[in-house]
C-alpha cells in the first residue's frame, strides 16, 4: 500500500520482502505512516538543510541552505517565508522593504516568491541564454499579473550591450538600469561592503557606482516605498 501510494516513489517494494525506503527522494509527506494498517512505519526526523539569520548594515538576512544532494529546496523556501512572516506579523513596523532573492530560472520556488511580491526585478545578462531566460521569466511574471522592470547585469560583457538593450526595447521590456563589469563592484562584493554604503570609500564617479545610483533613482520613481 505504502509503495503504491508514495507520490515520489521513495518506497521500493519487492514481492515477499519489506518495503525499502529511499530517503533521498522522500518528501516527508507522512502518507505511508498514515495509511499503514499495521502501524509499521514510525515518523522520524531527517535534516535536509538549515535556515539562519544574520544582520549587517541595518539589513537582516534570512538565509537558507540545502544539504548537498538534497533536491527539495521548496522545504527551505517555505521555512524561510514562514520565519519572515512571523517577524512581520509580530513587528509589522520592523521592515520598510523586503527583498526576496530567488535562485535563477522559472521553477516553482521562483513562482512562489514572485507570487508574494509587489514588484518583480528580473536580472539578466546580455547573452543569448540571458535573453531566453528573461523571456521565460517574464512569461511567468505576466501569468501571475505582477509589475516588473529588468536589470541588465554585466552589461559590458562581449560588447553586446547596445544590441541587447535595443532588443529589450523592441519587446517593450522596461529596464531599471544596467550594471557594467567593474573592478569596484568586485571589490565591494569581496570586502562585503555595500557599494553605496555612506561610509564606503568607493569612487562615486566610477561606472559601477553610477550604475547603482541610476537603478536606485529609477526604483524610487517606480515603486511607492513610502508605505
Ligand atoms: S513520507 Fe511520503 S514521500 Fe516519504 S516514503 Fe512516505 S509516502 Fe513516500
Amino acid at each position: 500500500m505504502c509503495a503504491e501510494n508514495c507520490e515520489t516513489h521513495a518506497l521500493l517494494y519487492i514481492k515477499d520482502s519489506y518495503p525499502i525506503p529511499i530517503s533521498t527522494v522522500c518528501s516527508g509527506c507522512k502518507l505511508c505512516y498514515k495509511i499503514c494498517p499495521t502501524d509499521a512505519i514510525e515518523p522520524d526526523l531527517k535534516v535536509i538543510g538549515w535556515t539562519y539569520t544574520a544582520s549587517a548594515f541595518n539589513i537582516d538576512l534570512f538565509l537558507g541552505e540545502l544539504k548537498p544532494a538534497e533536491a527539495r529546496s521548496a522545504v527551505i523556501v517555505n521555512k524561510l517565508m514562514g520565519n519572515l512572516e512571523r517577524v512581520i506579523k509580530t513587528k509589522p513596523e520592523k521592515y520598510d522593504i523586503v527583498i526576496l532573492d530567488t535562485a535563477p530560472g522559472a521553477h516553482c520556488d521562483v513562482e512562489e516568491l514572485i507570487n508574494g511580491a509587489d514588484l518583480v526585478i528580473p536580472v539578466t545578462e546580455p547573452t543569448r541564454f540571458g535573453k531566453l531566460d528573461l523571456l521565460r521569466i517574464i512569461e511567468l511574471i505576466d501569468l501571475l499579473k505582477k509589475e516588473y522592470k529588468a536589470i541588465v547585469n554585466r552589461s559590458s560583457l562581449l560588447g553586446y550591450k547596445e544590441k541587447f538593450l535595443k532588443e529589450l526595447e523592441e519587446k517593450s521590456i522596461e529596464i531599471l538600469g544596467d550594471i557594467p563589469l567593474d573592478e569596484e563592484i568586485v571589490s565591494s562584493y569581496c570586502q562585503g561592503i555595500p557599494l553605496m554604503d555612506e561610509k564606503s570609500k568607493f569612487d562615486r564617479d566610477g561606472a559601477g557606482y553610477k550604475s547603482f545610483e541610476i537603478i536606485f533613482e529609477n526604483l524610487l520613481k517606480w515603486g511607492d516605498f513610502s508605505k
